[in-house]
């Protein structure tokens, strides 16, 4: 077992590194990115705090409608608001979405399930191939079905799918950021870890429906994971020594 003076200690993440193109995956703590997206979320009190990254996609938002509910790509759309103005781009080249119906989810994940985030892992690349230099985190949301009674409204929908895309996103995250190496940093990653949680509800409120960036009042579910709800918090398999790791999230 390896002593306490052995352990990594990951690299300080700086706020100011926190945007698109800046940080460098699979190398920091769970605590540092779970504070690097409270304080990205907390300065939001005023426009003049704005990054430019969230600067022009509210712009783009306010007035481009780019996005419309009776549109088949407009989760697509709303994935790049998200990232842009809740994550200041860090997500981009990181990872993908997909909608899938609810047959070819099971085909998928192999039971019933609404939403996971597949990641894929350089070193555990599943065909040796294709090599992968950076870690991509793949976003998989069941199509809902608007038969059904809960999801006849467009709106109801739309909403489900917004609050899922979100949850999922911010699960792309932490795997993506932080260090998976075996002297102490692989095995912290919990997927609704209290990291996660700190940053689920400061993007809960800085989506709030009154005066949030977005205003789409996204409910990340926090209260259906605490009560173990539909979410299974020990997806996370580890494997070979090589250091990385294949990870399923829902
Ligand atoms: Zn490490
Ligand atoms: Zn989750």
């Amino acid at each position: 077992m390896a002593s306490v003076t052995q352990l990594h200690k990951p690299q300080p993440l700086l706020q100011e590194d926190f945007r698109h193109g800046y940080l460098k995956p699979m190398s920091y703590s769970m605590e540092d990115v779970s504070k690097a997206v409270v304080n990205h979320l907390n300065v939001q009190s005023s426009e003049h705090n704005l990054t430019p990254i969230q600067k022009s996609a509210l712009e783009r938002y306010r007035y481009g409608g780019t996005w419309n509910l009776g549109q088949p790509n407009s989760t697509q759309n709303i994935k790049k608001f998200f990232n842009e103005v809740y994550f200041n781009g860090i997500l981009t080249g990181f990872g993908s979405l997909e909608l899938l119906s609810p047959e070819n989810m099971i085909k998928r994940r192999g039971y019933t399930v609404h939403a996971f985030t597949e990641l894929l892992m350089p070193g555990v690349e599943k065909d040796l191939r294709y090599k992968l230099k950076t870690p991509k985190a793949i976003i998989i949301i069941e199509n809902l079905d608007a038969n059904e009674e809960t999801y006849r409204k467009p709106n109801i929908r739309m909403q489900s799918y917004l609050d899922t895309l979100l949850h999922e996103m911010l699960h792309a995250v932490f795997p993506i950021l932080t260090c998976w190496c075996q002297f102490g940093c692989a095995g912290v990653h919990a997927n609704h870890g209290f990291q996660w949680q700190a940053a689920a509800l400061a993007l809960e409120e800085a989506d709030d429906s009154g005066n949030g960036l977005l205003r789409l009042g996204c409910d990340l579910d926090k209260s259906g994971i605490e009560a173990g709800r539909g979410e299974d918090l020990s997806s996370y398999k580890e494997c070979d020594g090589s250091g990385g790791l294949w990870e399923e999230v829902e």
